[in-house]
């Protein structure tokens, strides 16, 4: 038991211990599972306490990024992947194999069995599950795969026929016959798409050539570069993917389609754009298993997590989430609904696109092309007898009005808003026209939230900050108030933190994000300040004497527990200075 060894070595605390076997014992999760969700040591740590358990050396992370083709090719891909064994190395004649579960029998044989073939002694290492699936990435190197198919496009004759002219209406069935390659490279771009964790894949073409660029924690990187001859054959398959007109290139079209790509049902949505030089696709992934987040991933603090609790547990009302596009609203609310899904509980969302899977909730897709708005969707859904709505956005009048009134009949009421703070949420709401009276019974908190670049936790360094940076610290945070602040355990010292960059962030120096959050609960005195002096800076000292910690003092507090760096705290939280 992993547990039990983290307990003898004084990494959990006996309560803890408890804690998690009765998770374990509750959940399908599996004891690592429950351990790194948890973050209660860091993967190399569980690496390290697993190899001691079970006797096999740890692989170090550094050679990861030498693992050569000739070696990869002596484990083929589909065995690696079921036995979850990953070829490391040869030392002269000894096969170094990477294990997840050193202890599975079959695997071993498998590994056996294949070093035999080639005359090789082997030895095994135990790799996490992280490292296994880096190894399985070099598998399919997206620059080969697609440098495969272009080359055999080449070989075929007929590849001349595939050059889509931009102007004139084409023969389709000439140019998806003996479209192998083609297909291959589409698929292979999606493919890397998803296992980069993209959001968005873009293919446009440039002056003497197609780009294809991937958004990543919200940067776009530039990935491949294929020739400008096959931009027409990549557009009309993805139009056919996506049932749009493939004769059409003047016109933006918008369409979508759904795969199985790696085991996992993915979405992609696919929006097309005539430019100067041809057509250009952006393609949005939804991966419905991507986005469950708990509130721990998302960024929560102990301190936000418990006025959330308290507050969610009210029988009705809005709890609406606000800030920018891309500011992780969405991903919040599914944390909230996972929270509140429960038996014997009815739950109705409305979303476009319907982003993560829920099981459990009844999700209906809007679809304002057949008049099925958020509206009309929000004005049927109560005779559905929900006890929980979701609704995507409140984005006008009538929205707004129905949403609220769904909560002043006893509906718990999740939504977004489009403002840049929780105190602006009120100011919308009173802009939609919604009552001020009206606003207290029905509004029970407002989320404002933004998401920061997270530093890479494998190479984080302590850094003495500039004096000028240690008095904002310590004067944005001085208007928290005392009883709030003695509950966070700030450090004593100032240190902020950056991070160098290493194999385990491609020197990015960043890893995934984290949200930035202030919580906004509606108390007596809120009430009060609505209905008798709705302005803004009466809700921010309201704000402040509820004990909100502003998103600047959340971001600021996480600059000191080293999860971002100062410089992002401020480019995330510059518009509120
Ligand atoms: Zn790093």
């Amino acid at each position: 038991m992993l547990l039990d060894e983290l307990l003898k070595e004084k990494l959990i605390t006996k309560e803890e211990h408890s804690k998690y076997l009765a998770e374990l014992q509750s959940s399908n999760k599996s004891e690592e599972k429950i351990i790194l969700e948890n973050e209660l040591v860091t993967e190399d740590k569980l690496s390290e306490i697993k190899g001691k358990l079970l006797n096999v050396p740890v692989f170090e992370n550094a050679g990861f990024a030498q693992i050569s083709n000739d070696v990869l090719a002596l484990i083929p891909e589909e065995s690696a992947k079921y036995y979850k064994i990953a070829p490391l190395r040869l030392v002269e004649d000894t096969f170094e194999v990477g294990m997840v579960n050193p202890e599975d029998i079959k695997a071993k044989e498998v590994i056996l069995f294949l070093a035999r073939q080639s005359n090789f002694k082997t030895k095994i290492y135990l790799i996490s599950e992280n490292d296994f699936q880096e190894v399985l990435r070099k598998y399919r190197d997206i620059a080969e795969v697609v440098g495969e198919a272009l080359s055999e496009l080449r070989e075929d004759e007929k590849s001349e026929m595939i050059v889509l002219d931009d102007d004139e209406s084409t023969d389709v069935s000439a140019i998806l016959e003996d479209q192998a390659p083609v297909i291959k490279m589409v698929s292979a771009i999606l493919r890397h798409g998803i296992e980069e964790k993209a959001s968005d894949v873009h293919i446009e073409p440039v002056e003497n050539e197609v780009r294809v660029r991937v958004r990543v924690d919200g940067i776009l990187y530039d990935t491949l570069k294929i020739p400008l001859g096959i931009h027409g054959a990549i557009v009309a398959r993805i139009k056919i993917l996506s049932r749009l007109r493939i004769d059409e290139a003047r016109m933006p079209q918008d369409g979508r389609f759904s795969t199985k790509i790696g085991g996992k049902q993915i979405d992609f949505r696919v929006s097309t754009f005539p430019t100067k030089l041809g057509e250009k696709i952006a393609i949005r992934i939804l991966d419905p298993s991507e986005g469950l987040k708990t509130y721990k991933e998302i960024g929560l603090s102990e301190n936000n997590l418990e006025i959330l609790r308290k507050q969610i547990r009210k029988p009705y009302g809005m709890i609406l989430s606000t800030g920018p596009t891309g500011s992780g609203k969405t991903t919040t609310l599914y944390a909230i609904l996972q929270e509140i899904n429960k038996p014997g509980v009815n739950i109705i969302t409305l979303e476009d696109p319907i982003e993560y899977f829920v099981p459990g909730i009844n999700q209906s897709q809007i679809r304002p092309e057949i008049g099925y708005t958020f509206t009309k969707g929000l004005r049927t859904v109560v005779r559905q007898d929900p006890d929980i709505i979701m609704v995507g956005e409140i984005r006008d009048e009538e929205s707004a009005n129905l949403a609220t009134h769904a909560a002043l009949t006893g509906h718990i009421v999740l939504s977004t808003v489009h403002t840049n703070n929780a105190i602006g949420t009120l100011a919308r709401l009173i802009d939609l026209k919604i009552r001020p009276f009206l606003i207290p019974t029905s509004l029970n908190i407002s989320i404002g939230q933004r998401l920061a670049r997270r530093l890479c936790p494998f190479c984080v360094e302590k850094v003495k900050p500039l004096p000028k940076i240690e008095k904002l610290i310590t004067s944005e945070l001085s208007t928290i108030k005392k009883n709030v602040r003695d509950k966070l355990k700030l450090p004593s010292k100032i240190y902020t933190y950056k991070s160098k960059g290493c194999p385990k962030c491609n020197n990015k120096g960043e890893k995934g994000r984290i949200g930035i959050f202030e919580i906004l609960r509606m108390t007596k005195d809120l009430e009060k300040i609505i209905i008798e002096n709705p302005t803004e800076a009466a809700f921010l000292t309201e704000a402040i004497n509820q004990g909100m910690i502003t998103m600047r003092q959340d971001a600021i507090i996480k600059a000191l527990e080293g999860r971002v760096s100062i410089e992002e705290v401020l480019r995330v939280t510059e518009e509120q200075a």
